[in-house]
């Protein structure tokens, strides 16, 4: 049995950077995964010619250049610009909140008129230094937005009240006083021309590499610590420890797919159920992250969608999103003072660090762990 530098638990983002990264330095890794794929939750498979997401969209955006070139050494990217809609009772509104938003809503008509209202209703809800998501979001796009826009979807996103979540959370969204739909403030976007499986397949190319699906590290772990001197791990810091220390929360993501025989089931990529009644959070249309055509150009007759339900993570689910809350937060520090103490392993990654990463805080951070290797 060969011997590794490392085994990498995971064979998502950052598994994968980390292994090419090590490879480049000349380091071996086994990179192994309990699912029978690679790519972790960018995972896309194609069906009836379209990629489809099937852990939840991922639209990669990045202020990053350096991070923008490393991934396009491995994929070539379309021009894809996420605009989301927000279905609020049939009331359709732009998002993120910029002036389309704020027409629609109030009637406004310059940026102005706009920053006038939102500054009365923030002033009339009396919040000055926001404590929660909801005093955030109405601080930041005053009462009438948080109550159709944002209230319903954060609280069957998160299933708890928008009072008892943190404000970061919500910051991720730009407001904006121009005509600008595009979603993120990031200075570069799109989607890797075949899917995100291509381009990890393409990070783990190296003959350093070496990948084994269906593996389970933690029902089998002093034999696979034996395969290798480090140990780089991306699951759920939690569970590296048998949850010792009690349960951390996560948000879990479940997907109802279909196929339909129609060209154009919503006409956008994504539109957002913000009303607290509907019972999924969003529905993705999958064809129109790639203009709705295959990679020769031809247009598709049938289309994709997925509904994506929320709920909280109980250990059969897969954990999606970290819940950064105060107690989480306070049990994770825990965690990390055990994980200091755990010779020859890092922990890396949106499971491995409980954070709300983005695709290119994964790299970035992969990349960086790899840059410090002795
Ligand atoms: N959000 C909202 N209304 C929307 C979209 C997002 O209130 O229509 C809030 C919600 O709290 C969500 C957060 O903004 O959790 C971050 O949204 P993002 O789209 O960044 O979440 P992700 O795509 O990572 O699920």
């Amino acid at each position: 049995m060969a011997h590794y530098d490392y085994l990498i638990v995971g064979a998502g983002l950052y598994g994968a950077v980390f292994a090419r990264e090590a490879a480049k330095r000349g380091r071996t890794s086994l990179v192994i995964d309990k699912r029978p794929h690679i790519a972790g939750n960018v995972y896309t498979e194609k069906i009836e010619g379209i990629n489809v997401h099937i852990y939840g969209a991922h639209i990669f955006h990045t202020n990053d250049r350096n991070v923008w070139d490393y991934v396009n050494t491995y994929a070539t990217f379309n021009r894809f610009t996420n605009s989301p809609v927000a279905n609020y009772r049939g009331e359709l509104y732009s998002l993120p909140f910029n002036m389309y938003t704020f027409n629609k809503m109030w009637g406004v008509v310059t940026p102005e008129e706009a920053a006038e209202k939102i500054a009365g209703q923030r002033a009339a809800a009396g919040i000055t230094e926001p404590k929660n998501l909801e005093e955030q979001a109405i601080s930041l796009v005053g009462t009438d937005i948080y109550e159709k826009l944002i209230k319903g979807y954060t609280q069957k996103q998160w299933g708890r009240a928008c009072t008892e979540l943190p404000a970061f959370i919500i910051k991720r969204l730009p407001v904006r006083l121009t005509f600008d739909n595009n979603y993120f403030n990031a200075l570069y976007q799109g989607i890797p021309i075949g899917g995100y499986t291509k381009m990890v397949a393409n990070i783990l190319d190296d003959p350093h590499i070496t990948v084994r699906l269906s593996t389970d590290y933690l029902t089998d772990r002093r034999y696979m610590n034996s395969l290798a001197d480090r140990i780089v791990y991306t699951g759920p810091i939690d569970a590296y420890f048998d949850y010792s220390l009690g349960y951390l929360a996560y948000r879990s993501v479940r997907f109802e797919t279909e196929i339909l025989d129609q060209p154009n089931y919503q006409g956008n990529a994504a539109i957002n159920y913000t009303d607290a009644e509907t019972p999924y959070t969003r529905i993705i249309e999958h064809k129109w992250f790639e203009f709705g055509r295959d990679e020769e150009g031809n247009e598709l007759s049938k289309t994709v969608i997925s509904r994506e339900y929320s709920s909280e993570w109980t250990p059969e689910r897969e954990p999606y999103y970290p819940v950064n809350d105060e107690k989480n937060g306070e049990l994770l520090k825990a965690y990390m003072r055990l994980a200091a103490g755990e010779r020859n392993v890092l922990f890396g990654g949106r499971l491995g660090e409980y954070k709300y990463y983005d695709m290119d805080q994964v790299i970035d951070a992969a990349l960086e762990t790899a840059r410090k290797l002795p």
